[in-house]
């Protein structure tokens, strides 16, 4: 039997998780928050060495263990240098297109704890100003962060407490529209994390338990490539839950479940794909198979670091991954549901 997601309980903790910093390297407030729903749903979590956090649930039958992933990180940027005009050059964590994030509203988060807004531009800014400034190449070197403090000189912001090896997230912008989209950036992979704890809630709502045991790993650093490199050595097959992506060749859109074949790394397993396949079928889920031609996944950052598994990747559909993103909330509803047609079968 199917279950009911409880849509107002994924939404607004995807929300709460969206509208909370998170840069990889950066995830201990995230983590705070899924620490908390844990708590308040039952869950026992344990945290591995690198803090990401470790979810466990009986199943039915102990004799395996399933695990299921979701990286909390997300994009963002640390502070590379202090700029003799009080502005701060960027280095990027994680993959992105530098145009993606020129004019977006940021938050510099020292490591005394206190914060500072800023904005990130270009340093040729105004076409009133500067010959060049349509052309003028974003790149690392060509782009800063002008802080909302009157600052002058690398002294005065030194004065602040602003340094070098500071983290720099980005605003979400997170939305719910009327119409059931959730735009804002970080879909990837909050969305999932959110699908995650949709299926942990429907488990004492609706008061059902997995066949098997299952481990879900709230994973911290899947952007720079080691998120699951880690596993409990228990977990002999791996479902990692992460965006699809959408665009050229892909048959995906934003109210699918993507059920990824073959990425960057490789192909998925062929049985547990088949399977998935089989249940979104069965469940009347709206899914697309599609091959992503750059991309890796916590699934495959297990297989490199040699752990003994077979590995499946699905995710909800987000277009314009890694920049200004949007998925349908439908999608993130149904990741829930095809997770709980496999963790019952
Ligand atoms: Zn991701």
């Amino acid at each position: 039997m199917s279950i009911q997601p409880n849509e107002e309980y994924i939404l607004t903790f995807l929300k709460k998780l969206l509208d909370t910093p998170s840069p990889t390297g950066f995830t201990a407030h995230a983590l705070k928050l899924v620490e908390q729903e844990a708590s308040s749903l039952g869950v026992k979590l344990s945290w591995n060495q690198k803090g990401g956090a470790i979810l466990e649930v009986e199943g039915e039958d102990g004799s395996r263990t399933i695990g299921l992933s979701a990286h909390v990180d997300t994009l963002g940027a640390m502070v590379r240098a202090v700029k003799s005009d009080g502005r701060l050059r960027l280095t990027r964590v994680g993959g992105f297109m530098l145009q993606s994030i020129e004019n977006e509203y940021c938050v510099i988060h020292t490591r005394s704890g206190k914060t500072y807004t800023g904005t990130i531009l270009s340093t040729h800014p105004s076409v009133h100003v500067y010959s060049d400034a349509r052309e003028f190449k974003r790149e690392e070197e060509n782009m800063e962060v002008r802080i909302d403090e009157l600052v002058e000189s690398k002294e005065d912001v030194l004065k602040l407490g602003i340094g070098v090896g500071d983290f720099v997230s980005f605003d979400s912008r997170a939305v719910i529209t009327d119409s059931g989209f959730v735009k804002s950036r970080h879909i990837d992979d909050k969305a999932s994390v959110a699908a995650l704890f949709g299926l942990l809630e429907s488990m004492k709502r609706e008061n059902w338990k997995p066949k098997h045991h299952l481990k879900l790993l709230i994973s911290n650093y899947e952007e720079v490539g080691h998120g699951a490199a880690f596993i409990p050595s228990d977990i002999d097959e791996l479902i990692a839950v992460d965006m699809g992506c959408i665009g050229d060749d892909l048959s995906c859109k934003e109210t699918d479940v993507s059920i990824c074949a073959k990425d960057s790394s490789g192909p998925y397993d062929y049985d547990m794909t088949s399977k998935l396949i089989e249940l979104a079928k069965a469940e009347g889920i709206p899914f697309a198979v599609d091959v992503y031609p750059h991309y890796g996944s916590d699934a495959s950052a297990a297989l490199s670091a040699g752990n003994n598994i077979r590995a499946a990747l699905i995710g909800p559909g987000v277009h314009a991954s890694h920049a200004m993103e949007r998925t349908h909330k439908t999608a993130v509803f149904n990741t829930s549901k095809l997770l709980a047609a496999y963790v019952k079968a």
